[in-house]
C-alpha cells in the first residue's frame, strides 16, 4: 500500500494511535488551508495530525470558482503585494506543485458597441498589467500566453454561443484553472499523509486548547483527548464555533451549472461585464463532466453558518441575465442543471485583538488566538493556500518553540504531479488539457490524476473497471468517470461512503440529476471496495 493512500482502515489505526501520543502539530479543518498546513508542517519534519469534522473539502474549498488567480483583481484595489503573491503562487502551482491539476484558461471578453470604448480600454490596460504580474512571477508565455486582441472567428472557436452580429472582436487573456478544487485538497492531504501526517476525517474538534483538543469520532460517537505541542485552527467560516474571539463576515458566492452543449461546448471562459459596475464580471467557465459553471455573486451572509449554503432565486436570475447579454440565445431557468454556493471566510479584523501577523489587506489572518491559544489561519484564497500554510507553520513553530526545518513546499510536487517540470513542459498548456474541455477516456484520467492515471486503472480489481460509471444508464452517458476511479477514491483518497465519492472526489453531485442517475452503482462499488479493505 502506498504511503500516500488514505483508507478507512488507516483512519481507524491512526485514530487509535493518536490518543496515546503527543503530536507536534494538530490541525483542525480539512479544507485547502488545513491540508496545506498539514503538508507544510509534515514536510518540515514535524509530527502532524489533521482532524476534519466531515470529509476532505467539505466546506468552502469545494464551492470555489476553481481558478488559480494571477492577482489582477488585487491590482484593481491597489494591493500590489497581494497581487504579486497570487501570481507567484499560480506560477508555483502550474509549474511545480500541481501542473497536472491546473491548466491555462483563455478568458474571452467580447467587444461589442455595448461594451463601450472606455470599458474596452480599461480591460486592455488591466490585462496588460496582469501580464506584467505573470512576467514578474517568472511564468513563461508557453505556460500562460499573454493577452491579445482577437477577431470574431477566434471568439467563436473558444465560446461558440457568443452572439456574432454585433461582435467586433474580443480581449483574450489567460489565467489558471483547476480541474477541480476538492481534488487539490485531496492531493494536498495525500501528499501530507505520504510524509507521515495522520489525516482523520469524521473527527470533530469540540474543544480547542493551546496544548491539544477534545475530539469526537462522529462515526462512533466516542470522544478522545489529543495532546499537541501546538494547535492550528483552519476551520474557515466555522472558526467562530471553536474560538469565540474570531470575528468573520461571511459573504456568499453563487454559481449555476448548465450543460456545456448549451453554450456550444466552449473551451474558453466567457467574461461578461456586470451592467452598471465598472469592475465586476460574471464568468462562464468550462468545467469537467460536460458542464459550464457560471458565477459569481457576492452577498453578505450574516447569521448562523449553514452546513451547505444555498443559492437564492435572485442570484440565479442575475447570473443568467448577465451572461445572456452576450449570447446568441439567452439562457433560461430551465437550462440550469445545478446550483452551488459557498461562503467566503472574510476576516472582520475589527474583532481581532491579539496583534495579527498579517494585515487586513493581505486577505488572510494568522494569529495566536487570545481565547484558545491555538494559531488561527483564516481568510485568503485557494490560490494562496501555500503561503497561508507557510505563515501559519512559521508562527506555530515560533510560538511553541519547536525545532523544524525551513518551509520548502514551493519545491514539493503533490501526488500525481510530474516531478520535474520546466517552463513549456507544464501540462498547463493552452489546449484544454485538464479535462475541463471536451476530453474523454485516458485524457480525462490524466487531467484528474496526472502521473497516477495508469495506477488508477491498474489498482482496480472489480469487473469492468475501465468502463464509464454511467455506461448503459439513461442520462449518464456524458459522465466520463471510470468505475476504477470510484474504487481509487476508496482505496487511496480516503472516501468513506458514496457521498464522499459523488460530492467531493468526483463532483458528479454538482448536478442532482447526474447524482441520482449513478448513485446506486457508485454505492455498490463503494460497498464492495470497503468490504475488501
Ligand atoms: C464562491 C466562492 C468562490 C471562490 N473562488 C475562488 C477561486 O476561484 N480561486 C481562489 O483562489 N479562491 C476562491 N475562493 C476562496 C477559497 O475558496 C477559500 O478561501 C478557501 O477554500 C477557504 O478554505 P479553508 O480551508 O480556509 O476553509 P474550508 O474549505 O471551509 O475548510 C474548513 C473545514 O473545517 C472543517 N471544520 C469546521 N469545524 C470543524 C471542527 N470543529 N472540527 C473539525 N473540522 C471542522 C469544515 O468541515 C471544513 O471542511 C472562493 C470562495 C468562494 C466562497
Amino acid at each position: 500500500m502506498q504511503r500516500t493512500a488514505l483508507t478507512a482502515r488507516r483512519r481507524r489505526r491512526e485514530l487509535d494511535e493518536l490518543s496515546a501520543e503527543t503530536v507536534d502539530l494538530l490541525v483542525v479543518g480539512g479544507g485547502v488551508t488545513g491540508t496545506g498546513v498539514a503538508l507544510d508542517a509534515a514536510a518540515r519534519g514535524l509530527s502532524v495530525a489533521l482532524v476534519e469534522a466531515r470529509d476532505l473539502a467539505w466546506g468552502t474549498s469545494r464551492w470555489s470558482s476553481k481558478l488559480a488567480h494571477g492577482g489582477l483583481r488585487y491590482l484593481a484595489t491597489g494591493d500590489v503585494g497581494v497581487a504579486r503573491e497570487s501570481a507567484r503562487e499560480r506560477h508555483v502551482l502550474m509549474t511545480r506543485t500541481a501542473p497536472h491539476l491546473v491548466r491555462a484558461l483563455p478568458q474571452v471578453l467580447p467587444l461589442t458597441p455595448g461594451t463601450g470604448r472606455r470599458r474596452g480600454l480599461t480591460v486592455g490596460i488591466g490585462f496588460g498589467l496582469g501580464d506584467l504580474l505573470r512576467r514578474d512571477a517568472g511564468t513563461s508565455s508557453l505556460v500562460l500566453p499573454g493577452p491579445h486582441l482577437a477577431r470574431p472567428g477566434e471568439v467563436a472557436r473558444l465560446v461558440p454561443a457568443v452572439a456574432r452580429e454585433r461582435l467586433h472582436g474580443a480581449w483574450i487573456a489567460h489565467d489558471g484553472q483547476l480541474v477541480d478544487d476538492a481534488r487539490l485538497v485531496v492531493a494536498l492531504a495525500r501528499t501530507a499523509a505520504g510524509r507521515g501526517a495522520k489525516i482523520l476525517t469524521r473527527v470533530r474538534a469540540i474543544d480547542l486548547r493551546a496544548d491539544g483538543a477534545t475530539l469526537e469520532d462522529t462515526l462512533t460517537g466516542a470522544t478522545l483527548t489529543v495532546r499537541a505541542r501546538v494547535v492550528v485552527n483552519a476551520t474557515g467560516v466555522w472558526a467562530g464555533t471553536v474560538d469565540p474571539s474570531v470575528r468573520l463576515r461571511p459573504s456568499r458566492g453563487t454559481h449555476v451549472v448548465v450543460p456545456a452543449a448549451r453554450l456550444g461546448s466552449p473551451t474558453g471562459a466567457l467574461m461578461v461585464p456586470v451592467p452598471g459596475s465598472g469592475s465586476r464580471y460574471v464568468f462562464a467557465l468550462p468545467a469537467q463532466l460536460g458542464r459550464v459553471v457560471i458565477g459569481i455573486t457576492d452577498e453578505e451572509a450574516p447569521g448562523p453558518v449553514p452546513d451547505v449554503p444555498v443559492a437564492t432565486r435572485a442570484e440565479i436570475d442575475f447570473l443568467l441575465e448577465t451572461v445572456s447579454g452576450v449570447l446568441s440565445r439567452p439562457l433560461l431557468p430551465d437550462d440550469v442543471v445545478g446550483t452551488f454556493a459557498g461562503l467566503r471566510p472574510l476576516v472582520d479584523t475589527a474583532g481581532s485583538s491579539d496583534g495579527p501577523s498579517a494585515d487586513v489587506s493581505r486577505k488572510h489572518l494568522v494569529e495566536v488566538s487570545p481565547s484558545t491559544g491555538a494559531v488561527n489561519v483564516l481568510g485568503g484564497k485557494l490560490t494562496t493556500y501555500r503561503t497561508m500554510a507557510e505563515d501559519a507553520v512559521d508562527l506555530a513553530v515560533k510560538h511553541a518553540g519547536l525545532t523544524a526545518g525551513p518551509c520548502w513546499t514551493t519545491a514539493l510536487p503533490l501526488v500525481g504531479a510530474p516531478s520535474l517540470v520546466g517552463p513549456g513542459i507544464s501540462t498547463g498548456s493552452t489546449s484544454s488539457s485538464n479535462g475541463t474541455g471536451p476530453t474523454h477516456g485516458m485524457g480525462s484520467l490524466v487531467a484528474r490524476y496526472g502521473t497516477e492515471a495508469a495506477d488508477v486503472l491498474a489498482a482496480a480489481v472489480l469487473p469492468g473497471s475501465a468502463s464509464a460509471v454511467g455506461q448503459g444508464i439513461t442520462g449518464a452517458g456524458h459522465l466520463d468517470i471510470t468505475r476504477a476511479e470510484i474504487e481509487w477514491a476508496v482505496t487511496h483518497e480516503g472516501a468513506l461512503d458514496a457521498d464522499d465519492v459523488l460530492d467531493r472526489r468526483t463532483r458528479v453531485g454538482l448536478v442532482p440529476a447526474d447524482r441520482a442517475a449513478v448513485h446506486d452503482i457508485v454505492e455498490q462499488l463503494v460497498t464492495d471496495t470497503l468490504r475488501r479493505l
